[in-house]
């Protein structure tokens, strides 16, 4: 049987492919028979510009119905779809350009002068949000659709690179039957169903917008409102005609921080999906309380796609990421690997169907990410609670060795988001002569201008933890600072307060 993902998703197609399958508000729409259609045409474009089989094809472009369609093509000739944040600049582009050596890149019409440049051999195309560029210029006039490449599960689909906030990206090798069996899994689990409508705000270069959020609307031949980027106002205007919603943890505060947002915005809604960075208890409970949702949170990552989920029957509890996907299986082990008792916190190893085949042209790495018996080492400390849910407790290279004593930050940044007048926190190591590592924070406050005093915040998690795990010192900011998929970048806090202790 072809194991090709494209052949799977057009599979859950509806018989009437005359329903839109894509629209962006206001602009463009697509049935399902023209999202083929365009695919299929792409596909064509690209064979004959010589892409083969497990070749790459870079895109570096803005969200737009035309680069999903470009995801599409790569799938169904076989070659390796290769996504990139718009946001990297030339130098980042060229080191990616050297390591993934595609055939053919995709960039922005204003890129081409540079990406041509960069581009060692490959083709350049262009595509902008708008569907100009050489991309669909070139293409439109093709004849039809080339059959899908006859390709085997193991067959690498994508390379993602990690977003890098530990070192240097890794191009995380995903395949065919790693997308399929997490999309499947996603779609039965969470109940996708007849007249499901997917709001679609996540970026399209990273897994929760490309797979997650697009591999299960096209599994079950949804309508996807696809929205260009993240916009408050239009994710509350657009929420009347969806059913299921999927987010950053960010995405849900600034929903709640607009005022008209209410059950009235909600009345068609089935699921709130979050995920890609802890979603904090307070975000829950307040969402609930304004939306009469509870948020399913779930726990993923680049190399796996999603790994647990909060059950969409029974209780999602805040604070906890849910059991592990019915296919996968984990435990949580100390550094040389052995499980630890139930309860205990440690890293979190994982095996499954949707564990990635390694990273892309770095074979020792890979091998040191894995256990013998195949287990992927996550890098995620966290704890397995006595009803088998997971609690993530951060990463790692974030916990903080102080005076020989482990310290989890995210325990400390509970205790601090709880103290009056805090919005949020976050903690982190920095060097210390007498102790090797400091605990130290940044807060900020609930409301924009509010005051905070750093004396208050030392000596109210005194006043609740050891003290070993009292912040030596707390800085007070007006935001923590995120990337675009929510998460607090700590490598960058511990440069910036590097000297903190010094001297
Ligand atoms: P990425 O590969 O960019 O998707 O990042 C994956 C990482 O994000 C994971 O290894 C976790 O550290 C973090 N992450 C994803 N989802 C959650 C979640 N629900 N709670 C806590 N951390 C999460």
């Amino acid at each position: 049987m072809n194991a090709n993902l494209y052949e799977a998703l057009a599979g859950g197609f509806p018989d009437d492919r005359t329903r839109i399958a894509i629209e962006v508000p206001g602009g463009r729409r697509f049935s399902f028979a023209a999202l083929d259609e365009a695919s299929g045409r792409i596909a064509r474009l690209l064979l004959d510009l010589g892409v083969k089989r497990g070749e790459r094809v870079m895109a570096q472009l803005e969200k737009s119905p035309e680069a999903v369609f470009l995801y599409l093509a790569a799938l169904r000739i076989g070659a390796i779809f290769v996504p990139l944040n718009p946001a990297y600049l030339e130098a980042e582009l060229g080191a990616f350009i050297a390591d993934a050596e595609p055939a053919v890149i995709v960039g922005r019409p204003p890129s081409e002068a540079m990406l041509g440049k960069l581009a060692c051999g490959a083709k350049v195309l262009t595509l902008g949000q708008d569907a100009g560029g050489s991309l669909i210029e070139r293409s439109d006039g093709l004849a039809p659709a080339p059959p899908i490449a006859e390709v085997d599960a193991d067959e690498i689909a994508a390379i993602v690179y990690t977003s890098g906030t530990t070192g240097r990206s890794k191009g995380a090798m995903l395949s065919h039957g790693n997308l399929l069996s997490n999309a499947a899994t996603l779609h039965r689990i969470w109940g996708w169903r007849n007249g499901d409508v997917l709001l679609h705000a996540l970026p399209i270069y990273h897994v929760h917008g490309l797979f997650i959020a697009l591999h299960c609307a096209l599994l079950n031949g949804s309508r996807m409102i696809f929205l260009p980027r993240f916009d408050e106002r239009e994710v509350i205007a657009q929420l009347p005609r969806a059913s299921v919603f999927m987010g950053v943890p960010t995405f849900y505060t600034r929903l709640l921080a607009e005022p008209e947002f209410g059950p009235q915005a909600c009345a068609n809604m089935r699921l709130f999906i979050a995920g890609s960075a802890p979603l904090l208890p307070e975000t829950f409970v307040q969402f609930e309380a304004r939306s009469g949702h509870r948020i399913l949170e779930r726990y993923g990552m680049t190399e796996a796609g999603m790994i647990t989920s909060n059950p969409l029957d029974g209780i999602r509890k805040p604070g906890s990421v849910g059991p592990p996907l019915p296919d996968v299986a984990v435990r949580v082990a100390g550094e040389d690997g052995r499980a630890l008792a139930q309860g205990e916190v440690g890293v979190l190893e994982i095996a499954g169907p949707n564990v990635f085949k390694g990273y892309w042209r770095m074979a020792e790495k890979t091998a040191e990410e894995f256990r013998e018996d195949g287990y992927f080492i996550t890098g995620d400390l966290a704890r397995i609670d006595t009803d088998g849910a997971i609690a993530i407790v951060g990463r790692v290279t974030d916990m903080i060795v102080c005076g020989g004593l482990n310290v989890y930050p995210k325990e400390i940044e509970a205790v601090i988001d709880g103290l009056e007048g805090v919005g949020e926190s976050a903690v982190f190591g920095l060097p210390h002569a007498d102790f090797g590592e400091a605990v130290a924070a940044i807060v900020t406050p609930e409301r924009a201008g509010g005051e905070l005093d750093e004396a208050r915040i030392i000596a109210g998690v005194k006043a609740r933890l050891a003290g070993f795990k009292v912040p030596k010192r707390v800085f007070v900011v007006d935001a923590l600072p995120r990337n675009p998929m929510g998460k607090v970048q700590k490598k960058a806090l511990r440069e910036r307060y590097r000297d903190t202790f010094k001297g």
